[in-house]
């Protein structure tokens, strides 16, 4: 992180970015290739983050956490890409922490949160997507019937992230159907799960462009007491909404670390790197995408760092909400040119995988398509912020 940009943060702030910066040495880019080469889910690194105390960053301190807010939190993950790493295990923790300390029951976090803060339970899945509902979640056909002080849960999801990886996943089903729901966005309710002691979840990898641990999960027979349910039967629809600005602001963060990585690794190439007798960023056909990135990347820090501030301070949802969406539609524009800038600029040396510039760049395509499409980003704005016809 540059000087200037330090100076803004307080002292809490600074120390908890120097604390992911410390982690580069044990945690650095070789770190990263070796579990993109065999295909594994971060343990040591997020083993380690727990002992550090990150996990309980964003719980309320009377859960014993350490009762920070969302601009806390997208420090860790902005550093963690930053220097070349993944923070997706922590995109995924943070955002449902802020989901259940917010709608969840008084018993229900008594019971778990401490655990999460300890970093003894993980809490990484949120299990919505399925093969015929994709970017429309109402249309979700995972049912959900309670008996007997229980929700029997069958059903089908499809890339949903680091199931076998987690402790506990927040399942979305339909308490109600869809065509019995007064409306479309009514009869959805949040359960959760405790997947290492559950049966009924057939777990199947999907293999993916880069290092992702997604699964395809076949649910039948899944029992979830009911005091899993989280917050009101029905309501769950509502809850999700509730979160997505957090998540498009935690998303918009990693975005932002992973153009900072490619900008920081194209200007040392670009120093270095001598062709017709001169160094290639002293062209400004180099030198000028580099520069255009970053002019985008400080303008996309800037709006995401104001949507976390408007968070943190209680600002109502729908006004959040245009900050939160823009900065996730700037960021991972940024950090998608970014990485196409750093391929240019390595030449040949770009898609040498030692160089983990390819690596990267196949990470970084993923946000432009999820949790969240562009497309349905600028639906988002044009509909909901400037007043344009609803396309859907
Ligand atoms: C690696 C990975 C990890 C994931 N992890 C999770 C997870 O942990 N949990 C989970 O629930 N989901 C997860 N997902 C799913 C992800 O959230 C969805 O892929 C994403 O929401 C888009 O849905 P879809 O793929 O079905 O695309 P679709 O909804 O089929 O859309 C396809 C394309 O059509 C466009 N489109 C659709 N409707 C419109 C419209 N009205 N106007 C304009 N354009 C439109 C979209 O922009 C998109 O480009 C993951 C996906 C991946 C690839």
């Amino acid at each position: 992180m540059s000087g200037a940009r330090r100076e803004r943060l307080n002292d809490d702030q600074r120390l908890i970015v120097s604390t992911i910066e410390g982690l580069a040495s044990k945690f650095g880019e070789s770190y990263w290739h070796r579990l993109d080469k065999e295909g594994n889910y971060p343990d040591e690194f997020v083993a380690e983050m727990g002992r550090l105390g990150m996990a309980a960053l964003p719980i309320p301190k009377e859960y014993g956490g350490a009762g920070y807010g969302l601009r806390e939190a997208s420090l860790v993950l902005e550093e963690i890409n930053a220097a070349g790493g993944n923070a997706q295990p922590f995109h995924g923790q943070y955002y449902l922490s802020f989901m259940v300390a917010r709608f969840a029951s008084e018993s229900w976090k008594e019971r778990y949160l401490p655990g999460l803060a300890s970093g003894k339970l993980r809490l990484q899945t949120f299990a919505l997507t399925e093969p015929e509902a994709g970017s429309e979640s109402t249309k979700i056909k995972t049912s959900a019937v309670k008996k007997n002080g229980k929700y029997l849960i069958r059903g089908h999801k499809i890339f949903i992230s680091r199931l076998e990886h987690t402790d506990l996943a927040v399942l979305a089903a339909r308490t109600t159907p869809l065509k019995d729901a007064a409306r479309k966005t009514e009869g959805i309710s949040l359960f959760l799960v405790e997947v290492k002691a559950s049966k009924g979840l057939d777990i199947r990898k999907i293999e993916t462009m880069f290092n992702s641990q997604t699964y395809e999960v076949f649910i039948d027979g899944l029992e979830v007491p009911e005091e899993n349910l989280i917050g009101e039967e029905g309501q769950g629809f509502r809850y999700i909404l509730g979160v997505l600005n957090p998540e498009r602001i935690l998303l918009a963060s990693e975005c932002i670390g992973d153009a900072r990585w490619f900008i920081q690794k194209s200007v040392a190439y670009a120093n270095t790197r001598v062709v017709f007798d001169r160094k290639i960023g002293s062209n400004q056909g180099v030198q000028f995408p580099i520069a255009d990135t970053y002019a985008k990347m400080i303008a996309a820090e800037k709006v995401r760092w104001s949507a976390a501030e408007m968070y943190d301070d209680g600002a109502e949802d729908k006004s959040v909400g245009e900050l939160a969406n823009i900065s996730k539609y700037l960021a991972s524009e940024c950090s998608w040119q970014a990485a196409n800038v750093a391929m240019d600029v390595y030449g040949g040396s770009g898609l040498a995988t030692a160089n983990h510039i390819e690596r990267k760049f196949r990470e970084a395509r993923l946000y432009r398509v999820a949790p969240v499409p562009q497309n349905l980003v600028l639906a988002y704005i044009a509909q909901s912020v400037l007043g344009l016809p609803r396309s859907y």
